[in-house]
């Protein structure tokens, strides 16, 4: 009984210590509190990951998200860039499932990964894009968050 309560005090003490993360653009430091309420996550691509909270980097300003799964492991991600995949997250994966389908039928094959191929093109375009935004907006700034 002891024991459960200092678990229970612990993690309440845990809530209480903000956390430091740095940003994955511009590499500053910010410290975040987590009160323990889920936000809703509406992110496709991370629909397996728990939405801890959102805010914006005090330094750059882009706006990141939080994530963690069930056994502790945390990602902190630019929103932004996520939304370049999520806007084809469901083609792309209705495609792989075509592709997987037609592995025999080798025209139906080779068209459904030319169509992967042509979504994953554009969605790497809207990553550069945003990176040459993220350059314009803050110039003197380098960006160190990868584009692929
Ligand atoms: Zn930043």
């Amino acid at each position: 009984m002891i024991f459960l309560s200092y678990i229970i005090e612990f993690k309440l003490i845990m809530s209480l210590i903000p956390k430091i993360k740095r940003c994955p653009c511009c590499d500053a430091i910010s410290f975040i509190k987590i009160n323990g309420v889920q936000q809703e996550n509406s992110f496709e691509s991370l629909s397996e990951w728990n939405l801890k909270k959102t805010y914006s980097c005090r330094k750059c300003s882009v706006e990141l998200g939080l994530f963690s799964k069930n056994d502790g492991v945390e990602k902190l991600v630019w929103l932004d860039f996520i939304k370049c995949e999520e806007i084809f997250y469901k083609k792309l994966v209705k495609l792989h499932k075509i592709k997987e389908k037609n592995k025999e039928n080798e025209k139906k094959y080779y068209k459904t990964l030319d169509d992967i191929r042509k979504i994953n093109n554009e969605i790497h375009v809207s990553k550069v894009k945003l990176g040459i935004k993220f350059r314009l907006e803050h110039k003197g700034l380098s960006l160190r968050h990868s584009l692929s």
